[in-house]
């Protein structure tokens, strides 16, 4: 069985999340194409949410791999990132070239306010996140994405009045309706997200963000003492996303990722540490285990 998704994530050494439904994938930390094996000749898209190495090394393992898996090359990746972090860019892809791996991929920069098309009908929507660059000599502009589709739904007036007709009846209804509005104004139309991923960043504004199916947040310290001011901490995190009753209803999953290795070398077990901490948020929590390769698996 394929699952919905693969990665791996460890701050500092790498994050990637790969979605074999859309060939997709959110960042290309170090060890994606060693991970992914063959299925890497699988992958369309690349988003880069910031350009720290941790999240964008990987892509050196992928065009290695296609270069010598390809005789002629097919298919470029796209890999997508901000323009604001075009001069990041140029240096990935002068150091792609250096290793001849550069044709391939094709860069292509994105604004905030665009919706990137996808296969399947599925677009991407960028938004800014929030990565403070205390320990850093230039701030930095970091994305999160949202894998999204248009949906259509029945309007209320219309719901309404089919509710207690038998099914020949509605069809009926839809059909006279639909000559009569000319097809076109009996469905709102609204975006359904499935994934939101968050880059690095503080904990998100998720009034900003809307609903959504899966939310993927990094959460690099457990607690709020440990935490530096680039990254988010658990406890900050839970008590964020708790101080809105909204919230509950805004993911119905919350996959945390992004952990700091030390938990491994205090022997700390983090996991029942979050899931302890976490509980407030009343929602289901997977944990991107640190050295483990995640996989999630959806019906
Ligand atoms: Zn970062
Ligand atoms: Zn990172």
């Amino acid at each position: 069985m394929t699952p919905y998704i693969i990665g791996q994530s460890k701050a500092i050494y790498g994050t990637w999340f790969y979605f074999p439904t859309y060939n997709l994938m959110f960042d290309c930390g170090d060890g994606a194409a060693y991970a992914l094996g063959i299925h890497s000749s699988d992958v369309k898209y690349i988003f880069i949410s910031h350009f720290h190495s941790d999240h964008t090394l990987g892509l050196f393992g992928m065009g290695s791999f296609l270069s010598r898996a390809t005789k002629t090359v097919k298919r470029k990746i796209k890999v997508y990132y901000n323009k604001a972090n075009q001069e990041d860019a140029n240096k990935i892809i002068k150091a792609l070239k250096e290793f001849n791996l550069d044709k391939m991929f094709e860069f292509i920069p994105f604004d905030f306010n665009e919706k990137i098309e996808i296969d399947g009908k599925k677009f991407i929507l960028p938004f800014e996140v929030s990565h403070t660059a205390k320990y850093y000599k230039k701030s930095i502009t970091a994305c999160g994405f949202s894998i999204c589709e248009e949906r259509k739904k029945l309007k209320l007036e219309h719901a309404e009045k089919i509710k207690n007709l038998s099914n020949l009846d509605k069809a009926t209804y839809m059909k006279n309706s639909l000559i009569i509005t000319h097809n076109s104004s009996l469905y709102n139309t609204y975006v359904y997200k499935y994934v939101t991923y968050c880059g690095d960043s503080l904990p998100v504004d998720l009034e900003k963000i809307g609903q959504t199916e899966i939310l993927m947040h990094e959460c690099t310290f457990l607690t709020k003492a440990e935490c530096d001011a680039a990254h988010t901490d658990l406890e900050s995190l839970v008590k964020k996303f708790s101080s809105n009753s909204l919230n509950s209803n805004l993911f119905s999953s919350l996959i945390l990722y992004h952990l700091s290795e030390k938990y491994i070398r205090e022997q700390k077990d983090y996991k029942d540490i979050i899931l302890e901490k976490s509980k407030k948020l009343n929602t289901n929590i997977e944990i991107v285990e640190i050295n483990k390769i995640y996989r999630m698996f959806r019906n």
